[in-house]
């Protein structure tokens, strides 16, 4: 939440220094959301609506964390002034790479959208960054690679087998695109900016869909490919060199054309200027991180043995896009503090700070005093983290979860041992074998645990799997993690004059509102509300973040798990009627049967008859009456449909600005670029995929999966989980 208030607070100043400059210039609104928040790999996302309209499109770096300029880049065009067109902006694609400063961590995340993958994080950010992409008429992608791309042998270092200084595309045409074209016109003004003729950009086709191309086998799993291939936008990469030892020259230059991409894709921009020293400077910045509330500035700390050790990230890592802040113990690396709780049960020598993966700081770390002794005689207690809440379980014991839950093992009791626990069926480090989950992140999830160690549960849905201690010498002990499905009844909404409105929970169904302003102020389920995510037609909801129900233009609602964005059903908003009003009717505001064969009768807005303006909300009653009205409509199959709903099926999550994809025909874009990130008035998505569908081709209807779409295309054989962290370098 602290993230929350402080995004608002960045976007009031970010509202500042737009308008003041532009003055009479019409709304340019802009906003942020990140993902995934309080986990171990957050993805912010910066939309920005431009003044006039246009496409949109999207630009993303910092997908492989060992390449700075493109994520230096990104944050700083997240700051332009859009002209026109939208811009999404996604400086920092995986925020875990970027504070180990490696190209990947479990596996490279540019290889992972030849299909729908699901075993590691770097899979759920996938899952948003398709889902960002489908809103988008064009990707730019930015990335820094080695050496000096040409089609002509020149040297070692600069040669076709080389990626630094081009302009990367798939093919030079595709469907009714010329790629190649586009990127040719705008090469003659990026370079018309590159004084040095050795450092000029070019043009470098990797013939993805060509099978006697070198690059067909790893492109084909890359982004540019997928969105190229499978929604049939304009999609390149800007790959500056990794070979250029200065930052500021490159990410100058990156941003200039990306800037020329992004008009010849009808977007135009102006981004601030900032000049190379201070993009050296940006990346130098010293952050002041605090652990209990003591800076972490090189000088010892004392840690008392078997307390909490509390990290605030200061200045940084607080919005959307700006730098990332990581704090490691030296026995776990890889874990950052930041957004992980740990107790200190076992001594470790030093906390390392790093902003954007450069160290800036180590900090000795002194134990003071002894640790708790061992509990006498009784069996072991596990010490875990349920959703940042710390929770103790005895040998034997059964820790209740639910899918979508955010677990850390953080070890034994008064133990005095250097600890190993095993989570069966999940592995921290894929790539090695030690069975240590001690410490690690591990999102409760499934699908996407080893199948045979799930162990029956209490009921058939519920999925239990053992924790076991696999200490070398340790009495033997071990416990259960019992995951069941989330299961949401409903959702409370509050409406303009502060009446709660309860709304049942039930995929695939419609429910009517009276028009007016609302906003979702919780959701009745089994697990913390907390880990789910309302996302309303392609707008991430805040939580109380407000929205507009308006007669004639329904809008999709979605719910997914916070945690990996796995869909959990989606209901349609609609109106009351002419007649119904929630004010004056209560009775009337319920939910119309529909037309959809799941709708039926079950799915009811209810009023709450006495709510009052300032009423606070009556959690408990609440929680009844809508229990009690999913008992009296059966309780069935509706929630269960919803959690096996598919997280791609959704028609909200469609497109906007599509059709205007192509380059060329700018009159076309003009026409039809609908804003991606509303500005609070005017949210219209739901009305969208209609009108949409008519003008995309047959490959992205607004009823397909793009995930099972793309399974079924013969792509690439996805190799299900090479473990193998690391990959040659280039793109
Ligand atoms: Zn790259």
């Amino acid at each position: 939440m602290a993230r929350l208030t402080h995004w608002a607070t960045s976007l009031l100043l970010f509202a500042a220094i737009i308008l003041l400059p532009a003055g009479r210039c019409l709304a340019s609104a802009r906003s942020g959301f990140v993902f995934f928040e309080g986990t171990q790999y957050p993805l912010g996302v910066v939309f920005i609506q431009g003044e006039a309209p246009g496409p949109t499109v999207m630009i993303q770096g910092g997908i492989q964390g060992d390449e700075p300029t493109g994520f230096l880049s990104a944050q700083i065009l997240a700051e332009s002034r859009v002209l026109k067109g939208n811009l999404i902006v996604v400086p920092r694609a995986n925020v875990p790479s970027i504070h180990a400063h490696q190209r990947s961590v479990n596996v490279d995340m540019n290889r992972r959208f030849d299909r729908d993958y699901n075993q590691f994080y770097e899979d759920r950010l996938a899952r948003v960054v398709r889902f960002l992409l489908s809103q988008s008429s064009a990707f730019i992608h930015l990335h820094e690679g080695s050496g000096f791309y040409d089609p002509e042998y020149v040297s070692p270092l600069r040669n076709p087998s080389r990626w630094g200084q081009s302009i990367i595309i798939d093919a030079n045409t595709h469907e009714r695109l010329d790629l190649a074209r586009l990127v040719n016109s705008a090469l003659v003004e990026i370079n018309g900016g590159v004084k040095e003729q050795d450092l000029k950009f070019k043009l470098f086709n990797t013939r993805t869909f060509e099978p006697d191309s070198q690059y067909a086998k790893e492109m084909r799993k890359s982004l540019t490919f997928y969105a190229l291939a499978n929604l049939n936008i304009p999609a390149m990469a800007v790959e500056v060199s990794k070979n250029i030892g200065e930052l500021g020259w490159k990410v100058k230059h990156q941003v200039y054309a990306t800037s020329v991409l992004l008009k010849h894709c009808g977007v135009e921009i102006v981004p601030p200027h900032v000049d190379a020293s201070e993009i050296q400077r940006l990346h130098e910045r010293d952050h002041r991180v605090k652990i209990n509330g003591k800076p972490l500035d090189g000088q010892a700390l004392a840690v008392p043995p078997g307390g909490t050790l509390k990290v605030d990230p200061g200045s940084a890592g607080k919005d959307a896009h700006g730098q990332v802040v990581a704090v490691f113990a030296s026995d776990r690396q890889g874990v950052n503090l930041v957004d992980t709780p740990r107790m200190a049960l076992e001594r470790f020598q030093e906390l390392e700070t790093r902003v954007d993966g450069r160290k800036v700081s180590t900090t000795t770390v002194r134990f003071a005093g002894e640790m708790p002794p061992p509990l006498p005689d009784g069996p072991p207690v596990f010490v875990c983290w349920l959703n940042g809440k710390a929770v103790q379980v005895k040998h034997g014991g059964v820790l209740k979860a639910v899918v979508g839950d955010q677990l850390l093992i953080d070890g034994v009791l008064g133990s005095k041992w250097k600890e190993v626990l095993n989570f069966k069926g999940y592995a921290a480090r894929p790539w090695s074998n030690d069975g240590q989950d001690m410490g690690y992140e591990i999102i409760l999830d499934p699908e996407s645990f080893i199948d045979r160690y799930r162990l029956p549960g209490p009921d058939k849905d519920t999925a239990r799997y053992q924790v076991t201690r696999e200490t070398a010498g340790a009495r033997p002990a071990s416990f259960f993690v019992d995951v069941e499905p989330r299961h949401v009844q409903g959702l409370k909404l509050v409406d303009a004059k502060g009446q709660h409105v309860n709304v049942r929970w039930g995929s695939g169904g419609e429910v009517a509102l009276a028009p007016g302003e609302y906003s979702v102020i919780d959701v009745l389920s089994n697990g913390p509300v907390n880990r789910l995510l309302p996302v309303l037609g392609n707008r991430p909801l805040k939580t109380g973040e407000k929205f507009r129900v308006e007669s004639g233009k329904p809008q999709m609602l979605t719910l997914r798990q916070a945690t990996t964005f796995a869909g959990l059903g989606a209901m349609t908003l609609v109106t009351a009627g002419a007649h119904g009003s929630a004010e004056k009717d209560h009775d009337r505001s319920t939910a119309r049967p529909t037309a959809k064969p799941e709708g039926k009768s079950e799915f009811r807005a209810e009023v709450k008859a006495d709510a009052k303006p300032d009423a606070k909300p009556d959690a408990k009653s609440d929680a009844k009456s809508v229990a009690k009205s999913v008992a009296k409509s059966k309780a069935k199959p509706v929630v269960k449909t919803a959690a096996k709903a598919k997280p791609q099926a959704k028609p909200a999550a469609k497109p906007l600005a599509k059709a205007d994809a192509k380059p060329d025909s700018k009159s076309d874009a003009k026409a039809k670029a609908k804003p991606v990130a509303k500005a609070k008035d005017n949210l219209k998505p739901a009305a969208k995929p209609l009108a949409k569908a008519d003008h995309k081709s047959s490959d992205a209807k607004a009823d397909a999966k793009p995930d099972a779409k793309l399974a079924a295309k013969p792509l690439a054989t996805a190799k299900r989980l090479s473990a193998n962290p690391d990959r040659p370098d280039h793109f």
